[in-house]
């Protein structure tokens, strides 16, 4: 009798499998260009992403969540480590490959404003994509835009417009727009709403929960801070400075997290209900620099828990129960 594998006794591969992702930029320096250091990006993340599912990537400005979006995405090749989408590695595709394995991945980018060329109406901008991809010309595209204004809660009458002509919000409705015109399976949302009025945040991202569930989407949402992603993720996975530190399915996480920058995030979240007591803290101290990181567990430098094995020994990101891994020595035993 063989052992079959999980995959292999029917259960379906990961959409999505990130293994062991680095990105370190070569720091120059000086009137030579001398190499100065290296910034460590992401060092190390790993994630698999199921079909239909999302996943939230959470923390801070400058920890490495948007270098990983865009290496998913083969915008950046990686020092080393694995993109696995449907089973091929992403970063060893031949160019005509790669063309045709984009029209699968999409972003959607955190600035409405630049993200859109100023010189392109909306019908051309959508245009674009659907001849590219599509093939899709005069009559035929011009119904296929006005489905997709539609699908985003705008209309055909927007098609000759220019981008100065909308909000930010309905400039991000175009922007998801022009990501669903090539049919998508998975699409990064990298800060979609962090630019957009707080009013006009939960419009946004109500759009793309339907759009999920209509188009039979997969998102790695980008945020940083866990306010935003409560409400669209299935699991979350959160980033300190390169790597992920904590990963669990959503309730864990806002009901039972486990690292201390976990927790400390969470105590970051404006509470609006003045009736609700809960304890309010900003996050203090700075990120520590990719080039210059602390030894250790890179939050010892402003984690009220710091024990003397924090300052030498990196934690392992190890398993704390049914699918939640965290990096802490207060649960590795060690
Ligand atoms: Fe804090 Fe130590 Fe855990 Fe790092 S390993 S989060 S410093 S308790």
């Amino acid at each position: 009798m063989s052992i079959l594998m999980p995959t292999e006794a029917g259960e379906k591969p990961p959409l999505l499998e990130v293994k062991n992702l680095v990105k370190h930029f070569p720091q120059k320096a000086g009137f030579l260009s001398r190499r100065s250091g290296i910034v460590q990006a992401v060092d190390g993340v790993s994630f698999t992403l199921d079909s239909g599912e999302t996943l939230g990537l959470v923390g801070e400005s400058g920890c490495g969540k948007t270098t990983t979006g865009r290496m998913v995405l083969s915008l950046i090749r990686p020092t080393s480590g694995e993109v696995i989408f449907q089973g091929r590695n992403v970063h060893s595709l031949q160019k005509d490959e790669l063309r045709r394995l984009r029209k699968e991945m999409q972003i959607i980018f955190q600035d409405p404003y630049g993200s859109l060329n100023p010189r392109m109406t909306v019908g051309q901008i959508l245009g674009e994509a659907l001849g590219i991809h599509h093939n899709l010309r005069g009559k035929a595209a011009r119904d296929r835009m006005k489905e997709l204004l539609e699908a985003v809660g705008m209309s055909g009458e927007h098609i000759p417009r220019f981008p100065h002509e909308f909000s930010g919000g309905q400039r991000q409705r175009i922007g998801v727009a022009r990501a669903l015109a090539v049919h998508p399976k998975l699409i990064i949302c990298d800060e979609p709403v962090s630019a957009l009025d707080v009013s006009v945040q939960a419009q946004v991202l109500n759009l793309l929960q339907d759009l999920k569930r209509q188009f039979q989407l997969t998102y790695l949402f980008i945020a940083h801070d866990l306010a935003v992603v409560r409400h669209i993720s299935d699991r979350i996975a959160v980033m300190y400075v390169g790597k992920i530190v904590e990963m669990a399915d959503k309730d864990r996480i806002y009901e039972g997290a486990l690292h201390p920058y976990t927790r400390a995030l969470l105590r970051a979240i404006p509470i609006p209900d003045p009736h609700l007591r809960r304890e309010y803290k900003e996050l203090e101290g700075e990120l520590p620099s990719p080039l210059n990181l602390p030894p250790g567990c890179r939050f010892h430098t402003r984690c009220d828990q710091a024990m003397d094995i924090c300052r030498m020994k990196e934690p392992a990101f190890v398993e704390a129960g049914k699918g939640h891994r965290v990096a802490c020595h207060l649960y590795s035993g060690s």
